[in-house]
């Protein structure tokens, strides 16, 4: 499951279970499930990264 970090300045997206309770970014304990808006966003940022990878390789 896809969560979104609430805290200002974070809005850490990431890959979390029902057991994540904290962003792995900034620690505090404001996240909720991402929106499908923010799930589409966390694929295609990883998709990009995966293929800058291959660009340079
Ligand atoms: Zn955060």
């Amino acid at each position: 499951m896809i969560y979104a970090c609430q805290t200002k300045c974070c809005h850490f997206l990431f890959l979390g279970s029902e057991r994540t309770a904290a962003c792995p970014d900034c620690g505090k304990k404001r996240i909720r499930p991402a929106t499908r808006e923010e799930r589409a966003a966390y694929f295609r940022q990883r998709t990009e990264a995966l293929a800058g990878a291959r660009r340079s390789g």
